[in-house]
């Protein structure tokens, strides 16, 4: 048999998937395992925006449509961009994608030759390496500093092959906010070495008590930052597949092309709940947002409580923790033993911390929280 694509062989699969299944296995066996692996909320999507999607399909929003998302959408995305995160975007420069992760592809494809580098910010979500070596790019890896914050080392890291940084605030995995000066700092190394930025924003509205400011909004930032989101967070809408991107007009035609020749347009009836979602009533998002903080606050104050120190947790739903060791061997420990599935930090660049989502019901974080004290 000929071989198959050296390209695709070189990335690794997925290591939260890899725990998640392994959970799974153990709960068909009928085991109790408290899952915490996986960053999904756990709350139904909002019934307004599920409404709308049924009220498309029932008009027959059941065919093709435009490739860079219905006007309707690709409208209130751009108010959206404008109003709420002050960039200076416009519809014409909007596209619509299959979640945010297939924005990240799109991106790649669109942007990358062959050897050019992108610059990640570990510790980083895992996928943003492998969709930067699926375009053929090479992902480059600088630290964040100990306070998970962006200093002027970043500089050692850019060469005359760069093209790229990937921000993105609130992290996964960390759950931390970039500040001012880290966003400053990348703003000027994109701005002094012609770079583009894409800026992951995907957790923007899961933040507590501080701000989410977007690189699209520093200056001179809107003519080089992709700005990427979505649905799945904000709005509990993970299986809808829905996510869009906000690129400088030279970019869109090229992520346009990218798209008409693979997934061709994203769900239609599914991007007319992504415009209730955009235009109607936010509470939702709001008692979301407020679930989760008073989730994290007793996490973090339970692991206080064992000893354990985490990344600041000022957004998203992760609890990075320092397990001070081996963490996959701590992973498969608290799995076990406690039945608890975490994510070993190996999977973000980060050796020695782990990860747990805590987008689950108070109770279930209570007895995972129990298990692994038990452990410890
Ligand atoms: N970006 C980050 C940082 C994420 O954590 C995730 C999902 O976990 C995504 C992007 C992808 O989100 P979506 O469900 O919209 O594809």
């Amino acid at each position: 048999m000929l071989p198959l694509s050296e390209n695709i062989a070189a990335v690794p699969p997925s290591a939260t998937m890899a725990m998640n299944n392994r959970s799974k296995d153990m709960v068909a066996k009928g085991i109790d395992v408290i899952s915490l692996a996986v960053g999904e909320p756990d709350f139904a999507t909002p019934s307004h925006i599920t409404q709308a999607a049924i009220d498309a399909l029932h008009r027959g929003e059941t065919h093709y449509a435009p490739s860079r998302g219905i006007p309707a959408l690709t409208k209130a995305i751009a108010d959206k961009l404008n109003t709420e995160n002050h960039i200076p975007t416009h519809q014409n420069r909007i596209l619509c994608t299959s979640g945010a992760k297939d924005a990240i592809r799109i991106t790649m494809m669109a942007c990358l030759n062959p050897g050019d580098e992108v610059i990640i910010l570990d510790p980083a979500w895992v996928s943003y390496d492998p969709c930067v070596t699926i375009a053929r790019g090479k992902a480059v890896h600088h630290s964040l500093n100990e306070n998970f914050q962006v200093d002027e080392s970043l500089y050692e890291k850019i060469t005359d092959k760069t093209k790229m940084i990937i921000v993105n605030t609130p992290s996964n995995p960390t759950g931390s906010i970039l500040g001012r000066s880290s966003l400053r700092i990348l703003a000027d190394a994109c701005i002094d070495h012609d770079l583009y930025c894409l800026s992951d924003e995907i957790y923007e509205k899961l933040v507590y008590g501080q701000e989410h400011v977007s690189m699209g909004s520093l200056p001179d930032m809107d003519e080089r930052t992709i700005t990427i989101n979505g649905f799945s967070k904000a709005y509990a809408m993970t299986g809808w597949r829905l996510g869009y991107i906000s690129a400088p007009e030279n970019v869109i035609p090229y992520m346009d092309k990218v798209m008409q020749h693979s997934v061709g347009n994203v769900n239609t009836f599914a991007m007319w709940g992504g415009v209730a979602a955009l235009t109607g009533d936010q509470t939702c998002v709001e008692s979301m947002r407020k679930e989760f903080e008073i989730r994290k606050k007793y996490v973090i104050g339970r692991l206080a409580g064992m000893g354990l120190k985490t990344a600041p947790a000022n957004g998203a739903f992760y609890a990075f923790i320092n397990c001070g060791g081996d963490d996959g061997a701590t992973a498969n420990l608290w799995l076990d033993k406690a039945h608890v599935a975490a994510t070993p930090g190996f999977a973000f660049g980060a050796p020695g911390w782990i990860r747990i989502s805590y987008a689950a019901s108070l109770e279930r974080l209570e007895e995972a929280l129990n298990r692994i004290e038990a452990v410890l």
